[in-house]
């Protein structure tokens, strides 16, 4: 299918419709959340086995806190873990961004689980975690760009010296803050294999195996069966390959573009996350990239999304050469650091935010099929919402019930009954 090249300025995170919050919310800690070290026995008295599958932000912190409330958890990833969105995204997280709609408790509680992760796993370093401020800027690009002295804006940090203006303070490093979500990704990985015990698989699910309405196993391609007690599905935007879950809602894939710069002069960038509204020198539609610096001197810059079929293989995921080359233009228009020249390009990537026909995860146990369970259609906050998602997934799975963030409304049972768009 042909890709329609289209400005999204929806879905992306950096949305200037950011609310304040106006009451204060229960801050989970992650020592609360491990609470129960002891092992999770079900009702014959053998550990549970949960087996996650698919291996992006979603998989991994599921697994982590699965694995920490003590069940024996194996993760099947089909190609390899955070090849996809979750290794390819900006990794920007907010507190109060979603307040007002339905993700906000689920952000809010995220957003201080990464704080208590980073404490907890040396983020800073193990995955370039760090509050950040962060701006919105409007940039009129100009088919002779001017000299960066003669159009700088000099409210702004020296390193923006494109044709920038009305810049806005929209997050502060109390509100926004990043992380390197594929070091993130795997980093918990790693500690949860480590530290508890958790399997990773190389395969790919094919099918749950379901024996008197519940689960049993997980049946890869080739015909390797894992039994298993518990199965959750956390497939990313192939949940809509997926027969099992197709056939009960719509989970379609948004492709979504960046470029990574490493300029020869990190130092000069300051960490600002920018929020752009960018209008083109040849006219159009205003675009909404992005601009996250990160601490290990990268700058990324993403945008430019279209809806197009999700291929079979993350691997086979590659950018649109005509997005990537408006991506540098934005770079370049933005700071003269990040121009050809003065920055080399270390990747020019694509990949798949996974999206719902209603814009909420779909997240819970699904009807009809006793244990087993789906977190998906995060959109354009899988990183953010990554980690109370796995905790309260965790606690779903093998209490019954979340106490972390209350997730009915997220259950797979709203589309029930609903006719397939
Ligand atoms: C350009 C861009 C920028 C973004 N920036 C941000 C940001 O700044 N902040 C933020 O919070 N979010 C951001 N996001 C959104 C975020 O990346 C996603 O919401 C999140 O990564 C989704 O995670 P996931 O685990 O559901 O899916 P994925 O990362 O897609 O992972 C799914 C995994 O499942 C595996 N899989 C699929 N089918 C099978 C199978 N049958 N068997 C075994 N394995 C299988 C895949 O190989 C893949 O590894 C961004 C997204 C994009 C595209």
């Amino acid at each position: 299918m042909a890709a329609t090249i289209i400005s999204s300025p929806t879905v992306f995170p950096l949305s200037p419709f950011r609310r304040r919050s106006r009451y204060t919310e229960r801050i989970p800690r992650i020592s609360s959340i491990r609470c129960s070290s002891s092992p999770s026995p079900s009702m014959d008295g053998h550990l549970k086995r949960v087996v996650v599958c698919g291996g992006g932000v979603i998989g991994v912190c599921t697994a982590y806190f699965l694995a920490k409330k003590g069940a024996a958890v194996t993760l099947v990833e089909k190609a390899s873990v955070a090849c996809a969105a979750s290794g390819k995204a900006g990794g920007f997280l907010a507190l109060d961004w979603c307040d007002g709609g339905p993700l906000s408790s689920l952000a809010r509680a995220s957003f201080h689980l990464h704080r208590s992760l980073a404490e907890e796993l040396n983020g800073p370093e193990s995955y370039g975690y760090r509050p950040l401020h962060t701006l919105s800027l409007t940039i009129t690009e100009s088919q002779a760009q001017k000299k960066p002295s003669t159009s700088r804006n000099k409210n702004l940090p020296s390193w923006i010296d494109g044709p920038a203006r009305d810049p806005r303070t929209i997050g502060s490093t109390e509100t926004t803050a990043q992380v390197h979500p594929q070091l993130f990704t795997q980093t918990l990985l790693s500690k949860a294999t480590e530290n508890d015990g958790v399997e990773v698989v190389k395969g790919k699910v094919e099918r749950v195996g379901v024996e008197g309405g519940r689960v049993d196993s997980v049946v890869l391609a080739g015909g390797r069966v894992i039994n298993s007690d518990l199965v959750v599905l956390t497939l990313g935007p192939w949940s809509g390959k997926f027969e099992m879950l197709s056939s009960l809602f719509r989970v379609y894939g948004l492709k979504a573009h960046s470029i990574i710069l490493e300029p020869k002069e990190p130092a000069a960038i300051t960490p600002h996350a920018l929020s752009l509204r960018y209008y083109p020198a040849q006219g159009g539609r205003p675009m909404d990239p992005e601009v996250y610096p990160r601490p290990t001197g990268e700058v990324y810059v993403c945008g430019m999304s279209s809806t197009v079929e999700v291929p079979e293989d993350p691997e086979e995921i590659v950018g649109d050469p005509e997005s990537i080359r408006v991506l540098k233009r934005v770079a370049r228009t933005v700071s003269s650091h990040l121009e050809e020249g003065e920055a080399a390009v270390k990747a020019e990537q694509a990949c798949f935010l996974p999206c719902t026909d209603d814009d909420m995860p779909v997240i819970g146990e699904i009807p009809g099929v006793k244990g087993c369970y789906v977190a998906t259609g995060h959109s354009c906050w899988g990183i953010l919402n990554g980690p109370a998602t796995g905790a309260a997934m965790a606690e779903l799975v093998l209490d019954g019930k979340s106490s972390i963030v209350d997730l009915s409304r997220f259950s797979p049972a709203r589309f029930v009954g609903l006719p397939r768009v």
